[in-house]
C-alpha cells in the first residue's frame, strides 16, 4: 500500500535498514514533521485505453467469474497460520514456513519451485516487565521493539521525559536525557490508505537511536498503531553505526494515555523500570520461496506477484502477511487452472523471507536476479492485510498508460477505482523499483489494519473469508493482462523525481 511521503532519492537508502514497513512504504527523513497527505484526485476518464482482443476479453471474464468463487486463499492462510504460526525472519519457524510454501506450490502445480537462501541477523525476544514505580505503582503493558538489546540485570530505571512527537525528541538538546527514559507519545492517525502510519512510524524506526544520542538509558514508545486496546505493537527499528543501542519497548495506547494523565494530574516526576531479556543471535538462515507459471511464448519475461512469508512473533502473522501469501498464490493458481495454455509471459510468485527485519529477502532477490531485472515486466505485492481492494495505482512509462488503463477498466468490475501513476509498489518491491522495474499497487482498505498489525491479535480471526475472493480475482486479472498484453513496455521507470504532494 502506498500513500507515501514526499521524498528525495537519497532517502531511499535508509529504507532497507528501517525494517519498519509491513504493508506500507514509508520514505523520507522528515516524516515526523509531515501531516497526512490528501487523497489524490482520480485520473481523468478521457484517456486512451487499449482495447482487449476477444479471446483475452473472454479469458478475463472467466478469471473474474472463477476468482469471485475461489475460496482457496482462505484455506492457505488458515493452514499456514495453524501449522506454522509466527515466522520471525531467521527463525526455525520461518524455515518451516519455507518447507510449507515449497510443498504447497508444488502441490498446486507451480513450476521451478525453489528456495533462494540468504543470511539474516537473528534476534530472540525474552520476557519483558515495565513497571511504573512512582508516584504510584502500575504494571505497564509493553513489548520489546525488534532487535532491542536486553536490559542489564535488574533492569534500567529512570525518570520519564515526555515527547508528544518524534520531532520533539529530535529537538531535545544533547545530553538532556542523561540517565533518563525517553517516552515518545506520538499518536498514529487512522487512515484508509495507511498514511497515518507513514506519518508516525519514524518514531519507532529511529526513536531509540535519537534517545540514545541524547543520553537516555531506555525508550518507551506509544505503540505505532491505531488500536485502543491494551496490547502493544512491536516492529523494526534501526540505528546509525556507532550509536549505543538501548532497551526499547512499545507500550499499549491505554498505558500511554495513563502515563500522560498521571503526569498532568500529579505534576510529579514519573519513574519507571524496564526489565527486558532479548538478544541478537548472529547470522541465521533465511530465504525466498519462488514458484512460476511459465509463459507460453515469452517465458523469459516475468510478471512478479509478491508477498512475505515471515511475520512478527506476537501473533500468527495472519494479516501480515499470511493473507498476502495466500492471495498471490491463489491468484497465480487461478490463472494456471483457468488458462491451460498459460499466459504469454511467466508469472512468478515470490514469497519473500525476512521482510519485517529490514527487507532483507527483497534485497537478496534483487541481487540474485540483477541480470534478469530488465526482463521483469512489472511487479505487484500484497502486504496490507486482508480487506478488499479499492484502488489500482501504477508506476509505468507514460507510453504504457493505455495498457494499464485497460487493466484498470477491468478492475472497476471488482469495485476497484483507478488511481494515479505514482505507485511505489509494496515494501519488498523497493529494490526492484530502484532498478527501474515498473510496479502497481492493488490497495486494500487499511482502515483497521493498524489495529492489529504487529500485535498478538494478528490471527486468523481478523480475516473475513468473504473478502479474499475479490482480491484473488483482482491479482489474477492484473497478472494475466500484464503477462498477456503486448504494445508499449511498462518500463523501465524512474523511481526518483516524483512530484511532491
Ligand atoms: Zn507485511
Amino acid at each position: 500500500m502506498n500513500r507515501i511521503w514526499p521524498y528525495a532519492p537519497r532517502a531511499i537508502a535508509p529504507l532497507r535498514a528501517l525494517g519498519v514497513i509491513c504493508g506500507l512504504v514509508m520514505i523520507g527523513s522528515n516524516i515526523a514533521a509531515q501531516a497526512p497527505a490528501p487523497v489524490p484526485a482520480p485520473v481523468p476518464v478521457a484517456q486512451p485505453v487499449m482495447e482487449l482482443q476477444p479471446e483475452v476479453a473472454r479469458n478475463v471474464e472467466a478469471l473474474l467469474a472463477r476468482g469471485l468463487a475461489d475460496n482457496r486463499a482462505y484455506g492457505l492462510v488458515s493452514d499456514l497460520t495453524t501449522r506454522i504460526g509466527a515466522r520471525p525472519g531467521g527463525s526455525p519457524e520461518e524455515a518451516s514456513a519455507r518447507d510449507w510454501a515449497m510443498f504447497e506450490l508444488k502441490r498446486l502445480g507451480f513450476r521451478n519451485v525453489r528456495v533462494e537462501p540468504f543470511e539474516v541477523e537473528g534476534w530472540r525476544r525474552g520476557p519483558i516487565e515495565v513497571e511504573l514505580l512512582s508516584p504510584r505503582g502500575q504494571s505497564i503493558v509493553a513489548t520489546a521493539l525488534g532487535y532491542s538489546p536486553g536490559a542489564p540485570a535488574g533492569g534500567v530505571e529512570g525518570e520519564i521525559v515526555f515527547f508528544d512527537t518524534m520531532a520533539d525528541l529530535r529537538a531535545a538538546a544533547p545530553g538532556s536525557l542523561k540517565g533518563r527514559i525517553a517516552f515518545v507519545n506520538q499518536v498514529t492517525p487512522r487512515a484508509q490508505d495507511g498514511s497515518g502510519y507513514g506519518w508516525s512510524v519514524g518514531a519507532r524506526a529511529r526513536g531509540a537511536q535519537e534517545a540514545s544520542k541524547r543520553g537516555a538509558v531506555g525508550l518507551l514508545l506509544r505503540s505505532i498503531g491505531t488500536s485502543t486496546h491494551r496490547f502493544a505493537h512491536t516492529g523494526g527499528q534501526s540505528y546509525e553505526a556507532g550509536v549505543t543501542r538501548i532497551p526499547a519497548a512499545a507500550i499499549s495506547a491505554p498505558d500511554a494515555n495513563l502515563l500522560k494523565r498521571l503526569s498532568e494530574t500529579t505534576r510529579a516526576p514519573l519513574r519507571v523500570r524496564i526489565r527486558l531479556d532479548a538478544e541478537s543471535l548472529g547470522p541465521r538462515q533465511s530465504g525466498n520461496v519462488i514458484g512460476e507459471i511459465p509463459g507460453r511464448e515469452k517465458p523469459e519475461e516475468i510478471v512478479v506477484l509478491g508477498a512475505h512469508l515471515d511475520s512478527w512473533d506476537l501473533g500468527t502473522g495472519a494479516i501480515d502477511d499470511g493473507a498476502g501469501v495466500a492471495i498471490v498464490t491463489a491468484a497465480a493458481k487461478l490463472i494456471a487452472e483457468t488458462l491451460p495454455k498459460g499466459p504469454k509471459r511467466t508469472i512468478r510468485v515470490v514469497l519473500y523471507g525476512s521482510e519485517e527485519v529490514g527487507l532483507v529477502g527483497a534485497e537478496a532477490y534483487a541481487k540474485a536476479h540483477e541480470a534478469e531485472l530488465p526482463r521483469h515486466v512489472i511487479a505487484a505485492e500484497s502486504d496490507f492485510g486482508a480487506r478488499r481492494i479499492w484502488r489500482f495505482e501504477t508506476r509505468v512509462r507514460a507510453e504504457a498508460l493505455p495498457k494499464t488503463r485497460a487493466i484498470g477498466q477491468v478492475l472497476t468490475r471488482l469495485a476497484i477505482s483507478p488511481g494515479g501513476n505514482e505507485s511505489t509498489g509494496g515494501p519488498d518491491l523497493q529494490p526492484l523499483l530502484r532498478k527501474g522495474v515498473p510496479v502497481v499497487s492493488l490497495t486494500q482498505d487499511g482502515s483497521d489494519y493498524f489495529d492489529t498489525h504487529h500485535t498478538p491479535n494478528d490471527v486468523l480471526e481478523r480475516i473475513d473469508p468473504a473478502e479474499l475472493p475479490q482480491q484473488v480475482a483482482a491479482y489474477a486479472v492484473f497478472a494475466y493482462l500484464a503477462a498477456e498484453l503486448d504494445g508499449e513496455a511498462f518500463g523501465p521507470v524512474t523511481p526518483a523525481g516524483r512530484p511532491a504532494r
